[in-house]
């Protein structure tokens, strides 16, 4: 047993406070369950914010990664690499897209769907003041380009001026997206469920319309999987769903399952008239590491079956979180898609229920303030989701 505390000064005294953390310092992961230096176990339904969809301690993905660290970790992209090229290979095919740029986190995918939707523009009429709409109480990310388009003066108002030509309009309302439209406007940018914002999906008849405008003005639909994406929703993409596609896509978190790693993905019409050699460019995005990750992820999303699953344990989670709703007068709404599940809570500070979940033993977090979030890893059975909800309403 260790105490935490050396590690909590040590941190606080070095690292730039820019997060209030919880006062506990996990050392290890074993299947769906963090334990912490004091040796506390955690069941976990946050998955680092959506990231370890395969839990933890998966052996098949951990020799994978040993493997390739014995081989290689880095070349930069002068060069071919094989874990690159499979890890690609298997994103087009799952996407339905067609052409990968990797990054390391989600926010510079963004940076990088931001860029070739001007780019794709300014090849059509060489203009240099295009347009991109973006919703309110979105979140896209924490550099400039990204905070751009995210919706929330709190994250924007110090950083002023941000990137210049974006428009907001309200999710899930096609006329205020309409009313943003101008002869400028290049792309509109939206989470297919919205994940910081507090875990609202996109309605079917929006995301539809949304499309449809679109094509008709030859504007590209940047749609942000970063959280709702790789199986989270009950299929590799939210999107599919509804059978609406992107121009292009940004993917990330779960993309590798704790490895940092992200990629935009483009349809073929963007792909050939967008960003060329010279436009964009990373020194470790699609490297050895992170695309061994990344394809054995995919690998393993078929061998465990990862999609039905999530569809099984979704509508399990689902009819549990509505039993605390009816069973719990501060609970007000449940809303959510596939193993994407937020809790409303009225009069309560969420924060304080997340330090009591903590205390139980249950790691869960917030999102869009009053909202309890839901994003375990995708391995979880429905033990894991009934000890949930035992530990959950311990701390209510
Ligand atoms: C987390 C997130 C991002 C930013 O990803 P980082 O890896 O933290 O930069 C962007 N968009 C969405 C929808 C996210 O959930």
């Amino acid at each position: 047993m260790t105490d935490s505390r050396p590690y909590m000064e040590l941190t606080e005294h070095n690292v730039l406070h820019t997060y209030n953390r919880f006062p506990v310092v996990f050392e290890k992961g074993r299947g769906v369950y963090l334990v912490d230096v004091q040796g506390k176990e955690y069941l976990d339904f946050g998955a680092g914010i959506a990231v370890a969809a395969l839990g933890y301690g998966n052996q098949a993905y951990e020799e994978a990664l040993q493997e390739q660290i014995r081989k290689l970790i880095h070349t930069s992209n002068l060069f071919y690499n094989i874990p690159m090229a499979e890890a690609a290979a298997k994103l087009v095919e799952k996407s339905g897209l067609d052409k990968v740029f990797f990054t390391n986190s989600g926010t510079e995918a963004v940076e990088g769907a931001l860029k070739a939707a001007r780019r794709y523009a300014y090849g059509k009429d060489g203009r240099t003041d295009h347009e991109i709409i973006a919703m309110r109480h979105s979140f896209h990310g924490r550099s400039f380009g990204s905070l751009s388009v995210t919706g929330n003066a709190q994250y924007q108002e110090p950083f002023k001026p941000l990137v210049g030509g974006v428009r907001f309009a309200d999710f899930n309302d096609l006329d205020s997206v309409n009313a943003q439209i101008s002869d400028r406007t290049c792309a509109i940018i939206l989470e297919t469920v919205q994940g910081e914002g507090g875990i609202y999906p996109a309605e079917r008849g929006f995301l539809e319309g949304i499309r449809e405008l679109c094509d008709k003005r030859d504007i590209l639909l940047i749609l942000d999987e970063i959280q709702c994406g790789m199986g989270r929703t009950g299929s590799y993409f939210a999107y599919q769903q509804y059978g609406v596609w992107p121009d292009i896509m940004t993917c990330a978190k779960a993309l590798g399952c704790g490895i940092p790693v992200g990629a935009f993905v483009l349809n073929e019409k963007v792909a050939k008239s967008s960003l060329v050699p010279g436009d964009h460019g990373t020194t470790y995005g699609g490297n050895p590491l992170a695309c061994a990750a990344v394809s054995k992820v995919f690998d393993l999303y078929e061998e465990l079956g990862i999609l039905n699953h999530v569809q099984q344990m979704a509508s399990y989670l689902e009819q549990k979180l509505d039993l605390l709703v009816e069973k719990y007068d501060f609970l007000s709404e449940r809303r959510g898609m596939g193993l994407m599940q937020g809790l409303v809570v009225k009069e309560r500070p969420v924060g304080e229920l997340i330090g009591r979940a903590l205390e139980n033993g249950l790691v869960v977090m917030s999102a869009g303030g009053n909202v309890l979030r839901f994003v375990p890893p995708l391995i979880i059975e429905k033990e894991d989701i009934d000890e949930m909800i035992r530990r959950l309403e311990r701390s209510f």
